[in-house]
């Protein structure tokens, strides 16, 4: 049965592996047999970042040129810009005072980010820790059903449907509707430090318009295994970035698995794995970058197309709120 699927990135440069392994490639297959509604999030974005109003919009032009050029089709896939359809901001405002602030705090995401922040986590905005209930809106007004997400995502799908329920017990009617994760293979990217995800915040991305330069160098980079000091030593796979990027990326299976035994028995060199996984990466990346590059050429038409999306957006979202006002009773005329 098709579903409507709503997916995003509040991402403020543009697109790297990480989103590529765990929600793009999902994306692009979902697109086939399924209505798609891709967000450019700025006003999320804007929750992390106060006041980089210039390098936010920025990044949607940049996000969307990654979209098109990985092979997201306009015309399966609704892309919009968060901002240009107010109707999320306006049921976001409406669900936000059916979650309590502890509860937002209590959200795994939230928390680790805020962890991420150190000393400065107390700093953050209150937009910033009420954006679980953005992402709650921008899903519920598309009446999305299928979100494919990184793990790292599980505990928002889990809070929007939390707010759906408590939404529709206030009005006594169900005008919201609950939606489904669905996670790609590669759940979690490591960074090519292999200290955390692949994030932009962290700096240890490779993105998708990488030049070839920069592919070779941040390979070279990552880490394997420290003590795999000879060649004829045991290396391990466990928390080695490189095995765990040619899971993601290497299509040849069967070879793969062959080189990880080779390599825990000993007799394969790291400079050997690292070749390997530069050719795939050379392999997937440069059609990307190379179609990106003449895309960007025409930014007019970027513009014009997400122009389109986001009116379209615009009618499944008033629809959305004006069930929801309705039921709400604030209509007054
Ligand atoms: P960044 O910190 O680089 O801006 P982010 O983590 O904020 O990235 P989002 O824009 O929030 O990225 O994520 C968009 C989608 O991409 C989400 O579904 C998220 O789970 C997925 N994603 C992002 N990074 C990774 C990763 N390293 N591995 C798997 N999925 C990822
Ligand atoms: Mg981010």
């Amino acid at each position: 049965m098709s579903q409507t699927v709503v997916t995003g990135d509040r991402t403020i440069g543009p697109l790297h592996l990480g989103h590529f392994a765990g929600s793009l490639q999902t994306r692009l297959q979902l697109q086939q047999n399924h209505h798609s509604f891709i967000l450019l999030a700025d006003t999320q974005a804007l929750a992390d970042h106060q006041g980089d109003y210039r390098q936010v919009r920025q990044a949607v032009i940049d996000v969307a040129l990654d979209y098109l050029a990985v092979g997201i089709d306009p015309k399966k896939s609704t892309i919009l810009i968060q901002s240009m359809v107010p109707e999320l901001a306006e049921l976001s405002f409406y669900l936000m005072n059916l979650v309590s602030v502890a509860r937002l705090e209590r959200n795994p995401t939230v928390k680790a980010e805020l962890r991420a922040k150190g000393n400065e986590g107390h700093k953050v905005s209150a937009g910033f820790l009420s954006y679980p209930v953005s992402q709650a809106a921008d899903i519920t007004a598309l009446r999305g059903t299928l979100i494919p997400v990184g793990a790292d995502q599980l505990p928002m799908i889990e809070q929007t449907n939390e707010i759906v329920r408590r939404f529709n017990q206030t009005v006594g009617s169900e005008i919201l509707h609950e939606c489904q994760a669905l996670l790609s293979n590669t759940t979690r990217l490591p960074g090519i430090d292999g200290k955390g995800k692949m994030s932009r915040s962290a700096g240890n991305q490779i993105s998708l318009s990488a030049s070839s330069d920069e592919i070779t160098a941040a390979v070279n980079k990552m880490y394997t295994d420290a003590n795999h000091l000879t060649i004829g030593s045991p290396g391990q796979l466990e928390g080695n970035v490189v095995f765990s990027f040619l899971d993601a990326f290497d299509s040849d299976s069967a070879q793969l698995t062959e080189l990880k035994a080779q390599y825990q028995h000993g007799g394969l060199a790291d400079a050997v794995i690292k070749a390997r996984l530069n050719d795939v990466l050379q392999n997937l990346i440069a059609p990307i970058r190379q179609r990106r590059h003449e895309l960007a050429q025409d930014s007019d038409a970027i513009l014009s197309l997400l122009l389109c999306g986001s009116a379209k957006a615009r009618e499944t979202a008033a629809l959305t709120l004006h069930k929801v006002k309705t039921a709400m009773g604030m209509y007054y005329f």
